[in-house]
């Protein structure tokens, strides 16, 4: 995809146009209800923050919930929902309340805190806003306060759009107004192995930031097996193998290490003592005090020849790494390898560099392990995503969505609306109201791909036809339900 091709370039807001729908009773009291609307047929998901006037400070998230269901939680004393549409990619940039740092994921969950990739902070998504996501809500809450003071015919509603479609259709050289926010590509992009939740962080290693689990192991898999098929493919020969997948091994461990020190309050001489962490040697001071402090044992459940091996072959990184292949005398007294002849140069084999990569393996999985146990990840988004493996992936959400359509019938679809969308998303979103309380769309293609070219036609021809000026003048009341209308008397 061509946002991704960058580090750091901005990707644009999916154009889904925040609105306000302002009505006014026979008595003259007014009611307002806050929706999206979205007419591109890009990616996009929408989610509720509410906002406390009049400057539009985010004070909690909430669950949008299905049709007919209320606001989970109820609407605090003096605020209102806001509701706030994705980047074009359907994702969320975020930038953390305690050390500023910036990253995107798939989500802004209502019902479970979310993770900051880089200081661990686990608190309320809201509380991830990026300054610009803050902008906007600002702008809302004036926009709010403007349209509500004006003068209305009783008896009469309408609704207000706050324009950001157009504002992404002009040309990126044009200045965009305070409110418009977008979000920025990172450097490292992957789905949560635990979790499948999309994270798009900076450096390599990261908290998940919908589970919470760190990705050192799940990166340093990617790397080992690069290291095999270089190997397998005779491009990299077996000593520097050792080499590298002894440095890739080292790096990942001694990131999850420093995170220990950093998150664990503890005394001076003891951060000290952990400040030279190495771990391309399993007889150093490294292995003994990780086990020592944190009760984290690399070497758990790998047998003794194994352990002997290890040493052997992180010796041997050492003789490969440091005197270029040439027998020395450290080596002979270290490695335990009786064949060994000072001066000679040091051979290796292929068998040895497999056998080293699956033992790292299963070391790192150790620490991975021992470390979880210590910082624990938020389980909701990890059953969840087990149970949606069980059910066969979201293809069985999405198609079993599509069955209740088709049972409702054409005519009904309607009624499975639940945002007022021209975006023809609509069961879509359906399919993920239970998920984490935001609405998520999906790409047209996979949608089509689902549907049926046929039916997908129809659709269209809806949602540009008559269908769209229809449902223009009632989509926030299709939008939110009427209880959660705020009333203002
Ligand atoms: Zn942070
Ligand atoms: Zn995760």
């Amino acid at each position: 995809m061509a946002y991704y091709e960058q580090d750091f370039k901005e990707i644009a807001h999916c154009g889904a146009n925040t609105t306000i729908n302002i009505a006014c009773d026979d008595e003259g009291r007014k009611s307002a209800a806050f929706g999206i609307v979205s007419r591109s047929a890009g990616p996009m998901s929408a989610v509720g923050v509410y906002i406390l006037l009049p400057h539009g400070i985010p004070v909690s998230d909430f669950k949008m919930g299905g049709i007919g269901q209320p606001f989970d939680p109820p609407l605090p004393e003096g605020c209102v929902p806001a509701i706030l549409g994705s980047d074009s990619l359907g994702c969320w940039g975020h930038q953390c309340p305690q050390c500023g740092g910036y990253f995107r994921n798939g989500h802004h969950a209502a019902i479970y805190p979310q993770t900051c990739p880089y200081c661990g902070l686990r608190t309320a998504a809201f509380q991830f806003l990026t300054p610009a996501q803050r902008g906007f809500l600002a702008h809302l809450a004036g926009t709010f306060e403007e349209e509500l003071a004006a003068p209305d015919v009783k008896g009469t509603e309408r609704q207000v759009e706050i324009d950001m479609e157009s504002l992404v259709k002009q040309a990126a050289d044009e200045p965009k107004p305070d409110f418009y926010y977008a979000s920025q590509t990172q450097q490292t992009r992957y789905n949560c192995e635990h979790c499948g939740e999309f994270n798009d962080i900076r450096g390599l290693y990261g908290y998940c930031a919908a589970c919470g689990w760190r990705n050192n192991i799940q990166m340093l898999a990617v790397r080992l097996e690069e290291i095999r098929q270089s190997l397998n493919s005779a491009q990299s020969q077996s000593e520097a193998t050792v080499g590298q997948s002894v440095s890739a091994f080292d790096a990942a461990s001694r990131d999850l290490a420093k995170q220990l020190v950093r998150r664990i309050p503890m005394k001076p001489a003891r951060k000290e003592a952990l400040s030279r962490l190495v771990f391309h040697d399993v007889e150093s001071e490294t292995f003994k005090r990780l086990k020592d402090f944190f009760d984290l044992n690399p070497l758990k459940g790998i047998a003794d020849k194994d352990a002997r091996f290890i040493r052997l072959m992180m010796e041997r990184r050492h003789v490969y790494e440091h005197n270029a292949g040439v027998i020395d005398r450290r080596y002979i007294e270290r490695s335990g390898d009786e064949e060994a002849v000072e001066g000679n140069l040091l051979r290796e084999n292929r068998e040895n560099a497999h056998r080293l990569i699956g033992l790292l393996m299963r070391m790192a999985s150790n620490i991975d392990k021992d470390f979880h146990e210590i910082v624990t990840p938020t389980e909701w988004p990890i059953s969840y995503f087990k149970e949606r493996q069980k059910r066969g992936r979201h293809g069985s959400v999405l198609k079993r969505t599509l069955r209740v359509i088709h049972a409702a019938g054409a005519a009904n679809v309607r009624k499975v609306r639940i945002l007022p969308v021209h975006h023809r998303l609509d069961f879509a979103h359906a399919v993920n109201v239970s998920n984490a309380g935001c609405y998520r769309s999906i790409p047209a293609s996979r949608r089509t791909a689902a549907m049926g070219r046929e039916r997908h036609q129809r659709r269209r021809a809806d949602a540009e036809g008559p269908l769209r000026r229809r449902m223009t003048a009632s989509s926030s009341e299709r939008c939110l339900p009427s209880r959660n209308r705020v009333v203002i008397v």
